[in-house]
């Protein structure tokens, strides 16, 4: 299928494919890039050389960007750690702490389902004598606080727990969580990523101590990101990259200013228009599931319907395989969240951990609704995903059983 097909669906013509992974990577918003482009030719400055304009400007750029990163969240700008994304700000947090804390305190604790990149930080930082605990979740995706509270102990260094999922889209009891961690003197670390600039986050009424940012999943450039490290009560950190002593000595290497402006004004305009973005693009989500469920039996929403980020949808289709769904949509980039390998295909770990069983961890499909999706794309998804599921499944009539809703 080429790039710039077009589907007739009544009056309106559609460019094809349909993008929806939006929790894969966001589209960069073009008032992002405007602001970026003169950082890249007209202002060369280094933001570190401060002796003469050119530097300066670049400098105050960059500053003016931290100050908008920091008031997303509540907090100082000063608090504001620039990264490359949010794999390297998760990787600073939880190696950093660890490192500088390791002496005292060594058990973190985290959840089966977190991000690749926090599971294999902590995969490495077990394998180096640490003591990680990954904790189950519930059917719904949510974590049990109970649960939680119940593996603190006085050698519990760090609890990091994603606010929002990037797969199944739940949004976890944070400003709770927060409140335990504070509570028995624990730090507490959330992945971001898929939360800030889609939903209001605020790190003092949360009781957040560590949180990653990634630009490229609020509409912002990729390559850049940011860790919010608290400073009252103060959390010190071992630097993970070493050089000169950029970034408060945290994170050394020339900040890349054309990144940081975008990251600074993709979220100025995620905050603007964060009430007004949420309530329509929920309305699309809504309008697909309901699309989709009125048309066919058997579909399971995988993930809490309530507690979860307005634009996710995560389905299985009962008795169908992602992988075959796709390969017969390729008009619409949507992702199975499972990893292929060149001679089997893994059901993502993500569904799995709820306990839904194979054949629904085997059928997950991520629908990912954003900025830039129209209410036309999603009649035209509708109508090819249920028109595909039907056609496969009566290829196989009897290999699909009834399924009840989780929820
Ligand atoms: C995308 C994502 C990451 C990785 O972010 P990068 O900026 O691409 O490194 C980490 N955690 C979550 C929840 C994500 O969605």
């Amino acid at each position: 299928m080429g790039n710039t097909k077009k589907a007739m669906t009544g009056t309106n013509d559609l460019k094809l494919p349909i993008y929806l992974d939006y929790q894969s990577t966001t589209p960069t918003d073009p008032r992002v890039v405007d602001a970026m482009l003169p950082y890249f030719f007209d202002k060369p400055g280094n933001p570190h050389s401060r002796s003469h304009g050119l530097g300066r400007e670049a400098h105050d750029a960059v500053e003016a960007a931290r100050t908008k990163i920091a008031s997303t969240i509540g907090s100082d700008a000063r608090e504001i750690i620039f990264t490359s994304g949010a794999t390297e700000s998760n990787n600073l947090a939880l190696k950093g702490a660890a490192q500088f804390y390791g002496d005292t305190k060594r058990q973190i604790i985290t959840v089966a389902t977190e991000h690749k990149c926090i599971i294999a930080t902590c995969q490495h930082l077990a394998s180096n004598g640490y003591d990680i605990v990954f904790l189950p979740v519930q059917m719904n995706g949510l974590l049990d606080l109970d649960r939680l509270a119940g593996k603190i102990t006085h050698n519990t260094l760090l609890v990091s727990i994603m606010t929002a999922h990037n797969e199944i889209g739940v949004i976890q009891q944070i400003s709770d969580i927060g409140d335990l961690c504070r509570e028995h003197g624990v730090l507490f670390h959330t992945d971001s990523a898929q939360a800030v600039g889609k939903i209001p986050i605020d790190v003092n009424a949360m009781s957040i101590d560590l949180m990653s940012i990634s630009g490229h999943k609020l509409y912002g450039p990729k390559g850049i990101g940011a860790l919010y490290v608290r400073r009252r009560p103060r959390v010190r950190l071992s630097e993970q990259i070493s050089g000169g002593g950029q970034e408060r000595g945290l994170r050394s290497g020339t900040l890349p200013t054309p990144l940081c402006v975008g990251l600074g004004t993709a979220c100025d305009i995620a905050i603007e228009e964060l009430d007004q973005e949420a309530q329509r693009i929920g309305d699309l989500r809504d309008h697909l599931y309901r699309g989709i469920s009125d048309r066919l039996s058997d579909v399971i929403l995988n993930g809490d319907p309530v507690r979860r980020l307005p634009g996710n949808l995560n389905l299985s289709f009962a008795g169908l395989d992602s992988e075959e769904i796709m390969s017969a949509l390729p008009d619409i980039a949507i992702s199975s969240g499972s990893a292929c390998t060149s001679t089997s295909i893994e059901p993502s770990y993500v569904i799995r951990a709820l306990g839904l069983g194979e054949d629904i961890a085997r059928g997950s499909l991520r629908f990912g609704i954003g900025r830039f999706t129209t209410i036309a794309e999603i009649d035209y998804v509708i109508e090819r995903v249920s028109t595909t599921v039907l056609s496969l499944r009566n290829t196989r009539p009897t290999t699909h059983t009834a399924t009840s809703q989780v929820g």
